[in-house]
């Protein structure tokens, strides 16, 4: 799975880097990264659970 995030899409609202803190950061200047943009199968559920509950669907998931 390729993960990435439309940053013009997204509001900081560190939802996502609480589900999948390991994937997902969000700095001090409230810049939102990803930390591992081809996360290993275990983390699926929780980057799932993470696209799902970002209110601007900003996160995108694909070859997944
Ligand atoms: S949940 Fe969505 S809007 Fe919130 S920080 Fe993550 S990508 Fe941005």
């Amino acid at each position: 799975m390729k993960v990435t995030v439309d940053l013009d899409k997204c509001e900081q609202n560190a939802l996502c880097t609480g589900i999948a803190p390991t994937v997902f950061e969000l700095s001090p200047d409230d810049h939102l990264t990803v930390l591992d943009d081809n996360p290993d199968d275990d983390l699926t559920p929780s980057i799932r659970a993470a696209a799902a509950a970002c209110p601007r669907q900003a996160i995108l998931l694909t070859g997944a």
